[in-house]
C-alpha cells in the first residue's frame, strides 16, 4: 500500500470502530484481553509492511478497548470526543505542526490565541488572563504551582531562577483534605514536600470548611477544587478567596472537570472562582475533546509566561507563545480540538452538554434510591457516589457491573467504607443510557439480595 492507500484504510478501519459505539462491550472480554499476548513480540530486526502492522493494531487491539468513547462508559470523568474535534485531530495529524511558537506554525499559534480567548469567555474567567494548553491537568497544575511559588518569591524580592530554593523564604501550601492526588503529585514533584503541606478541612460534602481555614499569609499557596472526584462538590470560592487575596496569598483553584459547571445554569455553584489567581481545567474530559488536552489559565499572564518562559537565541517568541505557557518546548496544537469543540457547540451547546449530564445525573441519583442503594452525595454535579447496605454488597454489584460489559464505573472509599461512583461526562450519553444502567444495577442489587439473604 502507498501512504494514501493506508491512510484511507486506516481512516476506513477508524470510521468502523467508530460506528461499534454502543454494541461492543463497554470493558473487554477475558479472551480479547488474553489475545493482548500476540504484542508482546521481539522487536524486529527488519521492519514490517505498515499495513501488517495496522491490521495487527485493529485486529487485536480494537477489541481490547475500553470503550470510553460510547455512551455507557460512566467511569473516572473520561468524557468522549465530540465530532468536530475529533474530526479537527484527524485533520491536524496529517498537518503535524510543531506548535511551539507563531514560526513554527502560523495557524497554530492563530488558533490557539482564538480558543485561548473563547476559553476565557465560556468560562467567564478574567480576559488578560494567558492561556497554555498543556497535555494534562497533572501538568497545567505543575505549571500554575511553578508560576505562584516564583511570583510569591519575587514579591519577597528573592530571585528564584537564579537562587532556586537555597535559602529561599518557605512557601507554605494549603490544600483540601480531598485534594485530588494529582495536585499532591504536582507539590511533591516541585518539592514543596508532603509532610510540609497544611490540610484545610472539609464538610460532610467534601467542601473546604471556611469556618476552619488554616492561616494564610503572603507566603501561602491555596489550593481549592471546583468538583471534587467523588461528591462533585464544590469549595466555597466567595468566601475563601477574598480572605485569601486580602492577605496576600496565591489562590489556585483545581477545576479539571467542575469548572464547566460555569459555562451553564449551574454556574451559581462556581460563584467567586473568578477572583483566583490561577485555574486548571481539561478539555478532554467535560468539553469531550480527544486525550490528551487541558489548560492552564493563570490571571497574571507575566507571571506564566516568565516561569514558562523557554527562549533561545535560535526560537525567541512572544510573551504569549505556548511554548512560554506550558511545559513543553515541541507540541502539537492542543488548542484546535478545543477551538473546534468550541466553535461546534457554541455557548449554547457548551451549556446544554453540561446541564444534560446534571440532569442524567440526578436521575440516576433518584432511580438508585428507588431501587434501594443508598446515594451519599447530594446530586449537583454530574458525580453520583453511592453503596449498597453492606460492604460485601457494594463490592459484588460493582464486579458484576464491571463483568457485564454493558456499562462500566469504578469504586473508591468514601469516609472509610467501600463505595461506588458513577459519572456522565459523554455527549454520546442519552437518557437510555442511564436507564439501562439503572435497570441493570436493580437487577444486580436483587441478585446480590437473593444469594446473601
Ligand atoms: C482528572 C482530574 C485531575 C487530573 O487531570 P489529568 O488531565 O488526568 O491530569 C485533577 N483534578 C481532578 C479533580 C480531576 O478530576
Amino acid at each position: 500500500m502507498d501512504e494514501l492507500e493506508l491512510l484511507t484504510h486506516a481512516d476506513a478501519l477508524g470510521r468502523r470502530y467508530t460506528e461499534g459505539h454502543g454494541q461492543r462491550r463497554v470493558f473487554p472480554s477475558d479472551e480479547a484481553i488474553a489475545a493482548l499476548r500476540v504484542f508482546d513480540e521481539p522487536l524486529p530486526e527488519q521492519g514490517w509492511p505498515a499495513e501488517n502492522t495496522l491490521a495487527l493494531l485493529d485486529d487485536v487491539g480494537s477489541f481490547a478497548t475500553t470503550a470510553s468513547n460510547g455512551p455507557r462508559y460512566f467511569g473516572f470523568v473520561i468524557g468522549a470526543a465530540l465530532p468536530a474535534a475529533a474530526a479537527a485531530e484527524r485533520l491536524m495529524l496529517a498537518w503535524d505542526q510543531c506548535a511551539s511558537t507563531f514560526d513554527n506554525s502560523p495557524v497554530s499559534a492563530t488558533l490557539e490565541r482564538v480558543a485561548a480567548r473563547w476559553v476565557l469567555e465560556t468560562l467567564d474567567l478574567p480576559r488578560e488572563s494567558a492561556v497554555g494548553f498543556g497535555t494534562s491537568a497533572t501538568a497545567c497544575t505543575l505549571a500554575a504551582l511553578a508560576a505562584a511559588r516564583r511570583e510569591l518569591l519575587a514579591r519577597l524580592g528573592w530571585d528564584f531562577d537564579g537562587q532556586g530554593l537555597h535559602g529561599a523564604p518557605e512557601i507554605r501550601v494549603v490544600i483540601s483534605e480531598l485534594a485530588h492526588i494529582t495536585v499532591k503529585k504536582a507539590l511533591r514533584v516541585l518539592g514543596f514536600g508532603l509532610n510540609r503541606i497544611v490540610y484545610a478541612p472539609v464538610d460532610a460534602h467534601g467542601r473546604v470548611d471556611a469556618v476552619h481555614l488554616p492561616p494564610l499569609d503572603e507566603r501561602t499557596i491555596l489550593c481549592l477544587q471546583a468538583g471534587e472526584v467523588n461528591t462533585g462538590a464544590f469549595d466555597p470560592f466567595g468566601q475563601i478567596i477574598p480572605q485569601a487575596r486580602t492577605v496576600g496569598a496565591w489562590v489556585h483553584v483545581d477545576g479539571a472537570f467542575g469548572l464547566w459547571a460555569r459555562a451553564s445554569s449551574l454556574s451559581h455553584l462556581t460563584q467567586g472562582i473568578e477572583q483566583a489567581d490561577s485555574w486548571t481545567t481539561d478539555a478532554h474530559k467535560w468539553l469531550n475533546t480527544p486525550y490528551d488536552c487541558a489548560m492552564i489559565i493563570c490571571r497574571d499572564a507575566r507571571a506564566l509566561s516568565q516561569a514558562m518562559n523557554s527562549d533561545a537565541v535560535y526560537s525567541s517568541a512572544s510573551a504569549d507563545a505556548q511554548k512560554n505557557l506550558t511545559l513543553e518546548f515541541s507540541r502539537r496544537p492542543r488548542g484546535i480540538p478545543v477551538w473546534a469543540a468550541l466553535r461546534s457547540l457554541g455557548r449554547e451547546g457548551v451549556a446544554e452538554l453540561v446541564e444534560r449530564h446534571c440532569a442524567q445525573a440526578r436521575r440516576i441519583g433518584d432511580g438508585l434510591t428507588r431501587a434501594g442503594f443508598e446515594v451519599l452525595n447530594t446530586v449537583t454535579l454530574n458525580q453520583v457516589l453511592f453503596r449498597c447496605a453492606t460492604d460485601a454488597q457494594t463490592l459484588a454489584v460493582r464486579a458484576a457491573m464491571q463483568q457485564s460489559g454493558e456499562v462500566w464505573f469504578g469504586g473508591t472509599i468514601w469516609q472509610g467504607r467501600p463505595a461506588m461512583r458513577i459519572s456522565v461526562s459523554s455527549w454520546r450519553t442519552e437518557d437510555a443510557d442511564v436507564d439501562v444502567l439503572l435497570a441493570l444495577l436493580a437487577r444486580k442489587l436483587n441478585a446480590q439480595r437473593i444469594a446473601t439473604a
